[in-house]
């Protein structure tokens, strides 16, 4: 077995000055120019950058430290994921997943499992419920789940993040009554016909009972990123921008740094002005670990996301008339954070979800730009509905659009009782955004999406979800090239991270980050590209996650 050999090998576990020769590949990477390169090898150095590219009939090198027998099997770039949650997905796994519910009574149901299993617990604590897959033109209940969490406080976030559903007793623990007020940028929903709370909180309203769970500690913080790094490692991911990353995060982050347990690339982005200057500093920081960890800048939110009805429109919602959703502060106070963050050189990336929050975002960042100036990678996050009118705005100021096509499968039918056919043809329109001429980065937004690039793929060339439904694909027209989206999750995602002169492609000066992977992007129907196996993930020319050795575990690094 390759991977066997290759983690038993002292000489790869620290690679002599002659280097790595990765040789007897299909290899397929973007070039950098919007198309595709094919190879058959490459030479490693000792840094674990790609010193050489090989095509048929190239000369190899004949001496080196370790030779990788490709046996034909197909080499792809490391997949950098443009948009995740990092901790969110580590945790998703150890809390109470009802992600897989197909109705309110099973959800009901595993709730009520889970809380019998797990006396221990102080609080219910979980997420990755969907009213709208369970048929429901409602959301839950408190009294429903009363019914299952006999008297425990439970907490559990939507599938988008942007809603939580509390029962009594949560509710209670953070002093939610009839008398509570909806904060700005959020909503308590109310029992019908009355003041007293229903259950769910939406957007800035969850943090009533955020305040008051219990915060995980570190010790089960360090457990939950080892099951994210698992996670993004066996999916191919060897790069995520981590999206609203807080000081514990990146402590986390760092003790695993310390304890060489740092296994995969992180970008971070704080989730605020404190947690930014608290990591940061007076800046970005630089790269550490072998380009292992950096922070660059700041992730704000807007507004909120179009399931919950929290996503800013500019007209309202076609399925409920009285609101155009939430936003989380006024185009002021967003101007003024962007300008905080800008000020000191940090990244700026902003969640805009509705056409109104797109146009908002856009609006500031012209009128930054006077100030601002030089390279600075205004990131839109999401951009899922945006005013055609708006949409040459992207290119015209540089604005990367960070979008996540699994969201376009996921959320279509939704989407169309949200929106209404008229604004459709803004929605998920990565096309009509490429063509402006505007960078695209793909992400997965993990744990509301798997943090699977080459379902992502699959659906960005195919505007069509697991079932390959609707025929011919949703929208069509976005329907991507193969190398677009390739590029999206590779050279894209990396200018968007400020990082195209160290990942994204297999070329020369290169990190030497790859995968072995059994179907080939550029011909694999949809579906098969959906279903592309990771059999090995290399980070910085280093076996990091093998399929072969039990799942993974065996891949910490030195
Ligand atoms: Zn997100």
């Amino acid at each position: 077995m390759l991977s066997g050999t290759a983690l038993a090998s002292p000489a790869l576990a620290a690679p002599a000055l002659d280097g790595v020769l990765v040789d007897n590949v299909e290899g397929v990477t973007p070039d950098g120019r919007g198309g595709v390169e094919r190879f058959e090898g490459f030479l490693i150095d000792p840094e674990g950058k790609i010193a050489q590219i090989f095509h048929k009939g190239d000369k190899r090198p004949k001496k080196v430290a370790y030779k990788v027998d490709g046996k034909g099997r197909i080499v792809v770039p490391g997949m950098i994921d443009a948009h995740g949650h990092v901790m969110a997905t580590g945790f998703a796994k150890m809390t109470l997943d009802l992600s897989m519910a197909k109705s309110l009574d099973e959800a009901l149901s595993r709730i009520a499992a889970w809380t019998a299993a797990h006396p221990e617990a102080p609080w219910i604590l979980g997420g990755g419920w969907n009213q709208a897959s369970w048929g429901l033109d409602r959301m839950p209940t408190a009294a429903e789940l009363d019914k299952v969490t006999g008297g425990k406080p439970a907490w559990l976030m939507r599938i988008d993040g942007h809603a939580g559903w509390a029962n009594s007793a949560a509710l209670s623990a953070a002093g939610v009554t009839a008398t509570t007020a909806d904060p700005a940028g959020g909503e308590v929903l109310r029992v019908a016909g009355s003041k007293a709370p229903a259950g769910v909180l939406i957007d800035a309203a969850t943090a009533l009972v955020e305040k008051k769970r219990p915060k995980p500690r570190p010790e089960d913080a360090d457990t939950a990123f080892g099951e994210a790094q698992l996670q993004f490692l066996a999916a191919g991911v060897t790069t995520v921008a981590d999206m609203g990353t807080s000081i514990e995060d990146w402590q986390t982050f760092r003790r695993a740094s310390d304890k060489h347990q740092l296994r995969m690339r992180i970008v971070a982005y704080a989730g605020g002005i404190e947690a930014m200057q608290l990591i940061g500093g007076p800046g970005p920081t630089p790269w550490i670990d072998d380009d292992r960890l950096k922070m660059n800048g700041i992730k704000l939110y807007l507004d909120g996301a179009l399931g919950s009805r929290g996503a800013w429109l500019k007209a309202p919602y076609a399925d409920d008339a009285g609101t155009k959703g939430l936003p989380q502060m006024s185009s002021t106070q967003l101007g003024n954070l962007m300008s905080r963050a800008a000020m000191d050189g940090f990244q700026v990336a902003v969640h805009a979800i509705g056409d109104e929050a797109n146009a908002t975002v856009l609006d500031s960042i012209e009128e930054l730009s006077q100030t601002y100036k030089g390279d600075r990678r205004w990131r839109i996050e999401h951009a899922q509905i945006v005013d055609p009118a708006d949409i040459p705005r992207f290119a015209r100021n540089g604005v990367i659009a960070s979008m996540q096509p699994q969201h376009e499968a996921s959320d279509r039918t939704m989407a169309e009782a949200r929106l209404g056919p008229q604004r459709l043809a803004g929605a998920y329109a990565w096309k009509s955004i490429a063509a402006t001429g505007a960078k695209l980065a793909f992400g997965s937004d993990t744990p509301v999406e798997p943090a699977h690039p080459f379902e992502g793929l699959a659906v960005a060339i195919s505007r069509t979800g697991a079932d390959g439904q609707p025929m011919g694909g949703w929208q069509p027209q976005e329907i991507l090239t193969r190398e677009a989206a390739l590029g999206a999750y590779t050279t894209g995602a990396a200018y968007s991270l400020f990082a195209e002169d160290r990942l994204g492609r297999i070329a020369p000066g290169l990190r030497a980050d790859f995968l072995f992977v059994d179907e080939d992007p550029m011909t694999a129907a949809p579906q098969a590209l959906r279903g592309t196996h990771v059999l090995e993930t290399w980070i910085g020319g280093r076996l990091a996650w093998s399929a072969a050795q039990d799942g993974g575990k065996a891949g910490v690094r030195r």
